[in-house]
């Protein structure tokens, strides 16, 4: 099952609330209160005075939903704490081996990572930083463009990993010269959002237009371009940190 599938469920439990079960490819979230922590669980938090687990149990889900189509079906709390346990199950899952010599690992009790009992090697949970940029022009245009990976002809935001060894900001500038060919400054950090597909945390910013006509990387960008507020593409939906930076970008030329 590939990172970032996941299946939720509402059930019934034995005193009549509704406890929420979301399975994580063969794992699981359960939010129960009360509920014994599951064997080889990750505690995720509470949520509304309820612990959550995330484990591993085999099987799947009838009628369940994957990560992404939960999105918008349940509230940005609990979307957040499946997003959580996607990732924690995913990382759990993907070092039980030592990445150095091979020996199999241990979960460490007293923090969240797996430590080879060989060679002393800890693996914590990954984190991959991207970055997302909205840019904007003088004459208050955005750039917009459709991401090759995106099914639906959705515009967005610009977004790309960061490198190692690079800042925030130069992976800003270089993902948005290789991606559309411009140059931009001005570039300006706005908000960040967990995004567990499998395991990145997105930092927004804006950036203005500073140079350069759109050369577009085929491979990455379909389409791409320069939209006034008043005539958008289809943009992503509520929620996204992408769709944050449009709104606040609308909210700026409404205030013109
Ligand atoms: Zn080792």
């Amino acid at each position: 099952m590939p990172p970032g599938r996941f299946l939720a469920a509402l059930e019934p439990s034995d005193d009549g609330d509704e406890v929420i079960v979301f399975h994580v490819g063969a794992g699981a979230v359960v939010v129960e209160e009360g509920a014994s922590v599951p064997d080889g669980g990750h505690y995720l938090g509470a949520l509304d005075g309820r612990g959550c687990w995330a484990a591993a149990v085999d099987g799947e889900l009838d009628g369940g939903l994957d990560l992404h189509r939960l999105w918008g079906r349940v509230d940005e709390d609990t979307w957040t704490v499946a997003g959580r346990a996607v990732q924690l199950v995913e990382w759990d899952r993907t070092h039980r081996y030592c990445g150095r010599c091979g020996t199999e690992t241990v979960a460490v009790p007293t923090e969240r990572a797996r430590r080879c009992p060989a060679c002393g090697l800890l693996a914590f949970p990954r984190l991959a930083p991207a970055i997302i940029v909205l840019v904007e022009r003088e004459d208050g245009r955005a750039l917009l463009a459709r991401g090759a990976a995106f099914p639906i002809p959705m515009y967005s935001c610009l977004a790309g990993f960061v490198e190692p060894g690079e800042t925030m900001e130069q992976a800003v500038h270089r993902e948005v010269h290789e991606e559309v060919g411009i140059e931009v400054d001005e570039v300006r950090y706005q908000a960040s959002q967990p995004w567990p597909f499998p395991h990145s945390l997105m930092l927004g910013f804006t950036a203005r237009y500073a140079g350069g006509e759109l050369n577009l990387d085929e491979r990455e960008i379909l389409d791409a371009g320069w939209y006034a507020p008043d005539d958008l593409p289809m943009i992503p939906p509520a929620m996204s940190i992408a769709r944050r930076l449009i709104d606040a970008w609308l909210a700026r030329a409404a205030d013109r």
